[in-house]
């Protein structure tokens, strides 16, 4: 079952349009990847999904109701979170204070203590260094704590824009590892990423945008041995 549609969506930033009528879905459980080259409009469909940018035509239904009627701020109540890329986290909070953060739609107390564990569960590292303050971090944990805010609110969807940006390669193997698990505990996610094999390998089906359109919807295996995407993507 679908959790999120998008029907012919089209953004606009000031005069020129940059989306022209995208269509995708994500089923509920899935891992769908968006691939295309720089300026394609990845963050652009992602930031449309989260509110933050607001199409000028098309419609989007999540779990059932139509996102495109709520403001920005309700997106989040509705069950989407965004890890953001660059991550941006606040450089002079405390970790366990960014985290906390991420809680503040959620109602149960009780709930978002035990969200925390398991955040500090799937990264370690941020438990290991709760009392830091996150400007101090490395990249890659900055990284690890941008994920872990979006998940404080225990979304339904998860929107990954670039998770693997900048990360040595252990890193990058490692937050994979992680974003699979949060997938395999119930958390549906759509992730846009410059590493389009390990991206592939990760989802089950993907779309590739080209100038503000899909071009390609398949299946992740099916578009990994695509000759096409092969050579435009994976760098055969
Ligand atoms: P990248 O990987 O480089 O971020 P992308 O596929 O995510 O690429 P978008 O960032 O969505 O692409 O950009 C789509 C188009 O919109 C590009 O032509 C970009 O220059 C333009 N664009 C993005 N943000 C803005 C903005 N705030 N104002 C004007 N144009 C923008």
């Amino acid at each position: 079952m679908a959790l999120l549609t998008l029907s012919n969506i089209h953004v606009r930033y000031g005069s020129v349009e940059v989306l022209h009528g995208i269509d995708l879905h994500v089923d509920e459980g899935e891992i769908v990847t968006i691939l295309g080259a720089n300026g394609a409009g990845k963050s652009t469909t992602l930031l449309s999904i989260s509110g933050l940018v607001r199409p000028c035509e098309g419609e989007i239904i999540f779990d059932g109701k139509p996102l495109l009627k709520y403001p920005s701020h309700e997106v989040v109540n509705l069950g989407i979170a965004q890890s953001p890329e660059g991550r941006r986290v606040f450089g002079v909070l405390t970790v366990l204070e960014n985290l906390r953060l991420g809680a503040f739609t959620v109602g149960d107390k009780e709930k978002a203590e035990q969200t925390l564990d398991w955040i500090f569960d799937l990264f370690p590292r941020l438990h290991e260094r709760k009392d830091q303050l996150a400007g101090t971090l490395s990249g890659g944990e900055q990284q690890m704590l941008a994920i872990g805010r979006a998940l404080m609110g225990q979304p339904k969807l998860l929107l990954l824009d670039e998770p693997s940006l900048g990360l040595a390669p252990l890193l990058v193997k490692s937050i994979f590892e992680t974003i699979r698990a949060i997938n395999q505990s119930g958390v549906t996610i759509l992730i846009v990423e410059q590493n389009a094999r390990a991206a592939l390998k990760l989802a089950t089906r993907g779309y590739v945008l080209e100038l503000g359109r899909v071009v390609m919807e398949d299946t992740a295996a099916h578009l990994l041995a695509n000759p096409s995407i092969q050579e435009a993507y994976l760098g055969a």
